[in-house]
């Protein structure tokens, strides 16, 4: 089954070539993520660039940026907001080698590489990751807003609102 759409990539030659792929995936292409959005309109610019790490392992840096619109747990409405997201990965040839790989907190995530690897799918992880769990206006327009300010006072700290949205995930 072909999608027409699917961005693939050897991932071994990217990297060993510490060569770069980018484009733009339309957000209406990218089904579970559209699903959480308020708007399907536009598109997510990514760069992947190949890598080999510092413990010579087939890597890669990717980044993931562009304009959505998530929406408001408190009126519905669309909150504009922008993802900017940058993740390190490196690559291992088998499931099993996977399977065997410790759990640890390096900033590196292990991943399947493949001669054809599914780089559309992985832009579309890491940008429902940099989501906010629960998004929110920082002053929500109309009335039903104004009966449910939520704990912390809502437009109190309009700023810290904004900085959590900035700085979604890590
Ligand atoms: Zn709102």
């Amino acid at each position: 089954m072909t999608t027409g759409r699917a961005v693939t990539c050897d991932v071994w030659d990217l990297a060993r070539r510490r060569a770069c792929i980018e484009g733009e995936l339309a957000l209406g292409d990218m089904r579970r993520l559209s699903g959480q959005l308020a708007d399907t309109a536009g598109a997510l610019r990514y760069r992947m660039s190949g890598m080999i790490d510092e413990r010579g392992r087939p890597a890669a840096r990717l980044e993931v940026r562009g304009p959505v619109q998530v929406r408001c747990d408190r009126c519905g409405g669309a909150v504009q907001m922008g993802i900017d997201e940058q993740a390190r990965f490196y690559f291992v040839a088998d499931e099993d080698e996977l399977g065997r790989l410790p759990i640890d907190d390096a900033p590196e995530e292990p991943l399947l590489g493949s001669r054809r690897f599914d780089v559309g799918s992985l832009v579309e992880e890491q940008a429902i990751l940099a989501l906010p769990i629960s998004p929110r206006h920082d002053e929500c327009a109309g009335a039903s807003a104004a009966t449910d300010r939520g704990p912390d006072g809502g437009t109190q700290r309009p700023f810290a609102a904004l900085a959590s949205l900035k700085k979604l995930r890590r």
